[in-house]
């Protein structure tokens, strides 16, 4: 055969590589939401007619475009987010390749309406610009994708079923909502609340009874029983990319060991936090998958911990001899996730034999009973580490995100004296690391209770007894024991007493009158 040779167009070549990034309206959902994430939104809504085929529209409040970015965004090939290949190994981006508008605006009627303060609408169809003018718009993007394929007819006569096309859409929006708890999301109208990772995970998953914490490694696992026969209850994120991999899915069924049979996968949402070096993004058109640099230390690693979450926790009640070791590290269990406690220099250095907890008090035998308030004992702790130690912040695995106005922001970035690690990002406090005793998942009540500027010492103890927590033995006595290194162990900030001793005629007030007493 002799043909000439012509170079295609440009609207063809996008087409083609159509094929591979927009395979369908949830690949083009993820896709437009990953944009949207890129941009900083903090909300992010949308919309799915007729399974995506006929609308798919993405609404966002992210940083916006300009006339001439939105202009270049639907070419091939234009991105913000990278400038060379070396930018890939430090890619903090969802997206990188500069394909995805250009894909599926060459397959649709596509209209984007942007932003960045001066808002512009452009249409076109088929990847060809039909207008570009000025609209009315807040700060954000909306896209709208309508009459999917409508120039790809081999395309379009391979969809899915309306109704399989929007449950596609539907899991995508559910696993990208999961990594990105702090974030408002909603699809048609049903709607996620920013909330805490566990909530996310709950309201979407349900419960998965197993939180599995290691360094880099975040997440639960749902009890054996509820293995399913597919694969569909398992989710991996690696750096919040959702990742389908074989190698980890098969570490956790081997971390399940005999307590889930042969034909069955265990239900697991797994976080990974690794260097991006370790890991190549690049070889799936969609990112849908990687290559590990080392695949047997992250499988070692990820089995390890997965088989750590069933190690039974020591129970609330079992009794301790005296001078025991911590059964169980601290950090397990009041502060999950986000801390890592060296227990090694801690010595239980008090002759007091704990005895038992209820609510927020203790109660130890020392020669008399101490009956210590656990409130009052976590306020001084948190007072004397606010006020002393500005170096022991703890790096949060997650950084944790409350939104605030404008006019907050010089006094939030003050947190950076009390030894809070933070930033501001786009109407958001973004904080990186806390101090000890303060929980993230407590930090937006105590940041309220801050910011109203009283005393410090009025500002620990009433954010401490505000919150209502239940402690562990375990907890109480490592707040204990912490509290003897206290430069004022007997009171909290404001004057109350950390604890009160009981001697046996303090007792006799309880004993029970008879008849005749
Ligand atoms: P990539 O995400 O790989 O850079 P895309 O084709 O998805 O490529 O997007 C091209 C560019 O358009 C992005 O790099 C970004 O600068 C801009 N862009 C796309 N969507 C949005 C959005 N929702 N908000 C702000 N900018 C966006
Ligand atoms: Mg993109």
């Amino acid at each position: 055969m002799s043909a000439k040779i012509f170079k295609l167009s440009s609207s063809v070549i996008n087409q083609i590589a159509a094929g591979e990034v927009v395979e369908n309206p949830a690949s083009i959902v993820k896709e437009l939401i990953e944009n949207s994430l890129d941009a900083e939104s903090m909300s992010i809504e949308v919309t799915a007619l007729g399974g995506g085929q006929e609308l798919i529209r993405i609404e966002d409040d992210g940083s916006g475009m300009s006339r001439e970015d939105a202009l270049l965004s639907i070419e091939r090939h234009a991105t913000s987010k990278i400038r060379s290949v070396e930018d890939l190994q430090t890619l903090s981006t969802m997206g990188f390749r500069g394909e995805a508008l250009a894909a599926i605006s060459s397959v649709c009627h596509f209209e984007l309406k942007t932003s960045d303060g001066k808002a512009t609408r452009i249409l076109s169809e088929g990847g060809t610009i039909i207008s570009v003018e000025s609209c009315a718009r807040n700060r954000g993007t909306t896209i709208e994708v309508r009459s999917l394929f409508y120039n790809v007819p081999a395309r379009r006569n391979f969809q899915k079923s309306k109704s399989a096309s929007f449950a596609a859409i539907s899991r995508t929006v559910d696993a990208i909502a999961l990594a990105h708890p702090e974030i408002a999301f909603s699809l048609n109208g049903k709607r996620f609340f920013p909330t805490t990772l566990k909530e996310r995970i709950e309201e979407i998953l349900g419960e998965h009874e197993h939180p599995v914490a290691a360094n880099g490694i975040l997440g639960f696992v749902a009890s054996p029983e509820k293995a399913m026969a597919m694969r569909t209850g398992q989710y991996l994120y690696i750096n919040k990319r959702p990742i389908f991999s074989p190698l980890i899915a098969k570490a956790v069924k081997e971390a399940f060991g005999t307590r889930i049979s042969e034909h069955s996968y265990p239900r697991f949402i797994l976080f990974l936090e690794m260097d991006p070096d370790q890991i190549d993004i690049n070889v799936h058109p969609q990112k849908k998958e990687v290559r590990f640099r080392d695949e047997g230390a992250i499988f070692r690693k990820i089995q390890k911990a997965v088989e750590e979450a069933f190690i039974p926790k020591t129970s609330f009640a079992a009794p301790l001899a005296f001078n025991a070791p911590l059964p169980t590290s601290f950090a397990e269990h009041f502060l999950p996730f986000e801390y890592k406690v060296e227990e090694t220099q801690l010595e239980w250095e008090t002759p007091d034999v704990p005895l038992a907890v209820l609510g927020r008090f203790f109660l130890l035998q020392r020669k008399n009973l101490l009956l210590v308030d656990l409130k009052a004992a976590h306020a001084r702790l948190l007072y004397e580490s606010l006020s002393f130690e500005k170096s022991g912040a703890q790096a949060l695995m997650w950084p944790l995100e409350i939104p605030i106005l404008p006019e907050e922001e010089p006094k939030a970035i003050s947190l950076q004296e009390i030894g809070v690690e933070c930033r501001i990002l786009k109407k958001r406090l973004v904080i990186d690391a806390l101090p000890p005793w303060l929980e993230s998942s407590d930090f937006p009540q105590f940041y309220a209770e801050w910011k109203g500027g009283k005393k410090m010492e009025e500002i620990a103890t009433r954010f401490c007894r505000s919150l209502s927590k239940s402690f562990s033995i375990d907890q109480a006595i490592a707040m204990w024991r912490e509290v003897q290194k206290c430069k004022d162990r007997l009171y909290d900030p404001l004057g109350n007493s950390i604890y009160t001793e009981i001697g046996e005629e303090d007792l006799a007030h309880f004993v029970l009158k008879g008849k005749h007493g």
